[in-house]
């Protein structure tokens, strides 16, 4: 099986081929047509599965279909929220969407704690389709009222397990109260405990299992 045998468009497949990948991982071919086909996921894959990859490059996919080449930051509203337990993996989520999307005109950037909020209120400010965050700081842009979410038809939440180590579930559970109930939404976790289990009931809808 190929990326091109997964549906994956020409724009995709050149970003694909530039990272030097040849053939998909058993996450990727698992993940890309579940996600291209709209379905939600509750995907079992530890770091260095191309879990990433597996579910970016689908996302991107999807939202393609209506990419505006505007420029006004109007017609680029937060389309996809991906969140992630540290700054250091938001990044790497970050530079992998990035490279990814290449050749598709969809905007990204990464908003992490620690650091002033000025130079990403500027970013969101541009207007911005995809957007890489951490729980906490996310919710400080809501607060400030300087990113809106109500738009948001993709989530992705990475690494859920250690999220609930950090103690981020409260802070996941009141963004999710933010997000238009028709969204697509993935869950990845190395471990499933119980309280995994009870977010994924609350956050997706009939998702389809895959574990690698
Ligand atoms: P991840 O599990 O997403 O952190 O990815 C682990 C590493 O595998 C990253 O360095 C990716 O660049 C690389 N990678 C992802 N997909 C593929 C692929 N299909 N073929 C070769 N390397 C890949």
């Amino acid at each position: 099986m190929s990326f091109a045998d997964l549906g994956l468009i020409p724009e995709l497949l050149q970003a694909v081929a530039e990272s030097g990948y040849t053939d998909p991982t058993p996450i990727q071919s698992q993940a890309i047509p579940i996600v291209l086909a709209g379905k939600d996921i509750l995907g079992g894959a530890q770091t260095g599965t191309g879990k990433t990859a597996g579910f970016t490059l689908p996302l991107l996919q999807r939202l393609a279909r209506h990419a505006s080449t505007s420029t006004s930051p109007a017609r680029h509203q937060t389309r996809a929220l991906i969140l992630a337990p540290t700054r250091e993996l938001a990044m790497q989520v970050y530079e992998s969407v990035k490279t990814y999307s290449k050749h598709i005109p969809l905007r990204s950037t990464c908003i992490y704690g620690g650091v002033d909020m000025k130079a990403q209120v500027a970013e969101l400010r541009r207007g911005i389709e995809i957007v890489i965050a951490t729980p906490g700081r996310l919710l400080d842009h809501v607060q400030q009222k300087t990113i809106q979410l109500n738009q948001v038809e993709m989530l992705v939440l990475d690494e859920a397990d250690r999220m609930l180590d950090m103690g981020f579930i409260p802070d996941i559970k009141r963004i999710l109260e933010l997000l238009p109930a028709s969204r697509q939404s993935l869950l990845f976790s190395a471990t499933f405990s119980d309280e995994i289990k009870k977010l994924a009931d609350q956050m997706l809808k009939d998702p389809q299992l895959i574990e690698v």
